[in-house]
């Protein structure tokens, strides 16, 4: 039986490990985002980067992502308090705003995704590839706001 860490230590007590096992792969977190200059609002889009696996949600070349992709943000605990931009659902904003994990993260489900995938919380079937003849704009969308416990 898997120890349930995240009830016990805060975000910023974890261990590398154990905060890397906290990310889900929804894949949420690698779709374009615009934000509105007057408003400061953010609106997700389905376009996600070119990175991720469209399947599975993960990206497919973590290891190098930073030297690929240099705008891709990195998630420690001490950016805590930037961690707005995420999805509702994204673990790291769930526990940081004290709501828990939901039932269908992998951690509660041997580390297997088919309940995220079931919860339709993950990415897949819903995004498109960025590419130089599309505009993330006309791909705004709302699911990536949507949670279920
Ligand atoms: S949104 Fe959060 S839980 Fe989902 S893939 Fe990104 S970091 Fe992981």
């Amino acid at each position: 039986m898997i120890e349930r860490f995240w009830e016990t230590k805060s975000l910023k007590e974890m261990s590398q490990a154990e905060w890397e096992s906290l990310c889900d792969g929804c894949g949420k977190c690698c779709l374009h985002k615009l934000q509105d200059e007057d408003t400061d609002e953010i609106y997700h889009t389905a376009v996600c980067c070119e990175l991720l696996d469209l399947r599975s949600g993960d990206c497919s070349d973590y290891p190098n992502r930073f030297k690929k992709v240099p705008d891709c943000l990195q998630l420690k605990p001490d950016n805590l308090d930037s961690f707005n931009w995420l999805p509702p659902s994204c673990a790291y904003r769930r526990l940081s705003e004290g709501r828990g994990l939901p039932s269908w993260h992998p951690l509660l489900n041997g580390g297997k995704k088919h309940k995220m995938h079931a919860a339709d919380m993950s990415i897949r079937h819903k995004t498109v590839k960025e590419g130089p003849d599309l505009d993330p704009a006309d791909f705004i969308v709302l699911w990536p706001l949507e949670d279920v416990d």
